[in-house]
């Protein structure tokens, strides 16, 4: 747990959701952090209503309301409790689902909020069940209730809270339980970023960190980024380091593409673990159905990653299909890796 300081250069990262990243990329992460609703690329709907929101609540002296933010990782949930933050002036106060193991790991954060600040628990569907009940009574009247003592002589004491905002990010919004879902007064669904805004996130990142690129490398960078800020921002510092090693530093379409095929990041923008899971889709259960678990031992990967990470995007991308049997790769799919199906 920790208060977020902008200026402090911290990685406010809790959990890194994608195995490829290194605490260096974490801190040039916190640099391109978009600060406020306006520098915020996309998600226009998301944005205008949270826009409301915030001006409400602080037109009426409030706290506003707990936010929900769902959907795949790096897709800005944790950037917008940032600003929500900056936008109300209350401190930024980090944790995690999994960190919360026992309800006295939540009654410590909660007894030492401050009027008006805003915690910020990532992976809010990972919680554990008797910090979850602990949260409902907290967010709904600001209170929490308390054991002190064991056995007969236990007593239960009702401790006062101070008025906070609660902003839950989840992955999984389907994980999360009713009565926590019905206690957020908003939620949002965040939706994969086009290629237009991905351009824009790669440009406004080049800006902050003066690499000199192309418009032509900025739509290459961002057409592989899979539809998600945090990897268009990792391609282009990744890109720039080619350019730097094996260029003269700017970045150009070809520069692009060639750096992008040393990091093994296709056409499509799939990497290589994407492209392990189609190829144990079709090559090992010849195109499926066949359930997420045995792909994951056939990539050996954890079902959850491939769960929240890839599956996500191969199923937007077109290539992978869900059905009630299990994951079933489309005719894109094989076209992609090559591999026709009547030879099989
Ligand atoms: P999440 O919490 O959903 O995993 P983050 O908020 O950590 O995602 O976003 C990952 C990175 O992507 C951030 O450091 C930020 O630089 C970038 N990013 C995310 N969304 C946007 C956006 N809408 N505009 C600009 N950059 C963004």
């Amino acid at each position: 747990m920790s208060q977020f300081d902008p200026g402090a250069g911290e990685d406010p990262e809790l959990a890194l959701t994608n195995s490829s990243m290194t605490p260096f990329d974490g801190d040039a992460e916190t640099a391109l952090r978009p600060r406020s609703l306006d520098e915020f690329v996309g998600q226009e709907s998301v944005r205008e209503q949270l826009r409301v929101v915030l001006t409400a609540a602080k037109a009426r002296g409030e706290a506003p309301d707990h936010l929900l933010f769902a959907g795949p990782p790096g897709l800005g949930k944790t950037s917008l409790a940032m600003i929500v933050a900056a936008e109300v002036n209350g401190a930024l106060r980090l944790t995690s689902g999994p960190a919360l193991v026992r309800a006295g790991d939540l009654a410590s954060i909660l007894t030492n909020l401050q009027p008006g600040d805003v915690l910020f628990i990532d992976e809010i569907h990972r919680m554990a069940r008797e910090a979850e009940e602990m949260l409902y009574l907290a967010m709904e009247d600001y209170r929490i209730d308390v054991m002190v003592g064991k056995g007969p002589g236990a007593n239960s004491i009702s401790l006062d809270i101070a008025p906070f905002t609660l902003v839950g990010a989840t992955t999984r919004a389907g994980s999360l339980t009713g009565p926590l879902r019905d206690r957020f007064g908003f939620t949002a669904t965040m939706d994969f970023y086009n290629d237009a805004e991905l351009t824009r996130i790669v440009d406004r990142a080049a800006g902050i960190l003066g690499v000199p690129v192309e418009a032509s490398a900025a739509v290459e960078i961002a057409g592989r980024s899979r539809g998600t800020p945090r990897v268009a921002n990792r391609l282009l510092r990744r890109v720039r380091d080619f350019a730097e090693v094996e260029g003269d530093g700017i970045v150009t379409a070809e520069v692009a593409d060639a750096a992008l095929a040393v990091y093994e990041v296709d056409a499509l923008g799939l990497d290589k673990l994407d492209r392990a899971v189609l190829r144990a889709l079709i090559e090992i259960h010849g195109g499926g159905p066949v359930g997420l678990g045995s792909i994951a031992v056939a990539v050996g990967e954890e079902r959850t990653t491939l769960e929240e990470v890839c599956e996500p995007f191969l199923v937007r991308a077109g290539l992978l299909a869900r059905t009630p049997r299990g994951r079933v790769a489309t005719p894109a799919a094989w076209d992609h890796m090559g591999i026709s199906r009547e030879a099989r």
